[in-house]
């Protein structure tokens, strides 16, 4: 066999996916690429800000000893000391350097801290749907998912994730704003989850951590504000990165802050650190930490994807569509007319237009579109979407 036993059953697992890409390709090469609406990918489509050019560009030429050297596994001190003042002032929280870790991305982020944090044959607990990719995330350590379902309209089910704990569960991830649903979980949502993750750390004899995965934070629509995790449970750790609201994906760059007072902090830090460089990250890209330095607090402009959901969610709802509104991220979950998301997928894919079915996030019956696209590219399909409900089973 190629590839070990393990990858084998992940390659299987997710052979679905690999096939609406394959077919993604397929009709692109057939049609040609303007002609198919691919909402499959997050992928933003909105260029960084003009000032990350010119601080790139600064930091190029900026002549500095052993630029491109080893630096320490935690990213350059002078970097984490801007990342953590900025995010004092985003969640309320006085951090120093010493709390913030650079990181490979979100992705990355996630990856150190869950190292950091699980045994072999711990839990984590998640709210469905999710991003499929902490299912690899938990696993890469030993542990398993375990799945809490979420509330109708996509909130959090506190009761339903504290029924989840027992004496292996080594964390909890929250997702906020949220992939697949674009919700954003509310204060007193965040405020019953810190109170109910306390009694359970009680319950079950061991300090449950909450692990916020945030790259969305500044994708928010309407005035929505996203509650910190810092200010409703101390044993938290906050993961984020620039591949959204700077949208530089391909530059991995990321960071992993972990609340002061959580239990063992410095050792929580510490393994964060330890956990990068067994990953083989390292450290996070040097050039991009330099870069991002400069650039804290800044993002894309929310309004340019806001346009995209009112048009997509407006248009989609007045065919007959059902979908919760998002405040957040730049993705639209939508229940799948007739019930069965891949039929559905198909039948998007008939009209070229490509989506991600639900069951790619846990959850069958939904399908998502990623509308970090053109305007254009949402105009043309809505045809397409037109005479797919018309064609779907009541
Ligand atoms: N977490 C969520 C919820 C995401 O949607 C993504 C990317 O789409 C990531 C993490 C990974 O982000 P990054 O590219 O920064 O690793």
């Amino acid at each position: 066999m190629a590839v070990s036993a393990k990858m084998q059953r992940s390659l299987e697992a997710t052979s679905w996916i690999r096939l609406m890409f394959e077919t993604g390709a397929e009709l692109q090469a057939k049609h040609g690429p303007g002609k198919v609406c691919d909402f499959s990918l997050g992928n933003p489509d909105v260029e960084p800000p003009a000032a990350f050019q010119a601080a790139l560009e600064a930091v190029v030429h900026e002549r500095v000893p052993h630029k491109h050297g080893y630096m320490p596994n935690a990213g350059y001190p002078e970097v984490r000391a801007a990342v953590a003042a900025h995010l004092s002032s985003e969640h309320g929280v006085k951090l120093s350097g010493a709390d913030v870790v650079m990181s490979c991305g979100a992705g990355g982020g996630m990856n150190a801290a869950l190292k950091a944090l699980v045994d072999p044959g711990d839990e984590v607990v998640a709210s469905v749907p999710y991003f499929m990719e902490y299912g690899s995330y938990v696993e890469n350590h030993g542990g398993t998912l375990a799945l809490a379902p979420a509330r109708a309209d996509f909130d959090l089910d506190v009761a339903a994730i504290e029924a989840r704990i027992g004496p292996r569960t080594a964390a909890v991830i929250v997702n906020s704003p949220n992939n697949p649903t674009g919700r954003v979980y509310p204060e007193r949502t965040i405020r019953d989850l810190g109170d109910t993750l306390r009694a359970a750390s009680r319950r079950v004899g061991r300090t449950v951590y909450l692990v916020s995965d945030e790259p969305y934070r500044r994708i928010v629509y309407d005035g929505v504000t996203v509650p910190s995790v810092f200010a409703a449970y101390p044993h938290s750790i906050v993961v984020t990165s620039h591949s959204k609201d700077l949208s530089l994906p391909g530059e991995r760059i990321g960071c992993v802050a972990v609340h002061p007072e959580a239990e063992d902090a410095r050792t929580v830090v510490a393994g964060v650190v330890t956990a990068t460089r067994m990953l083989g990250f390292v450290n996070a890209p040097a050039l991009m930490q330099r870069v991002t330095a400069r650039l804290q607090g800044l993002s894309v402009d929310p309004a340019l994807y806001r346009t995209r959901r009112d048009r997509l969610y407006s248009a989609l709802t007045g065919m007959g569509y059902t979908a919760v509104r998002p405040e957040g991220a730049f993705y639209l979950f939508v229940k799948a007319p007739g019930g069965d998301d891949l039929a559905f997928i198909r039948a998007l894919q008939d009209e070229l237009v490509l989506a991600v079915p639900g069951r790619g996030f846990g959850l069958p019956g939904y399908f998502r579109l990623a509308y970090c696209v053109e305007e254009a590219v949402i105009e043309r399909s809505l045809e397409g979407f037109r005479r797919a409900i018309a064609k779907a089973p009541a």
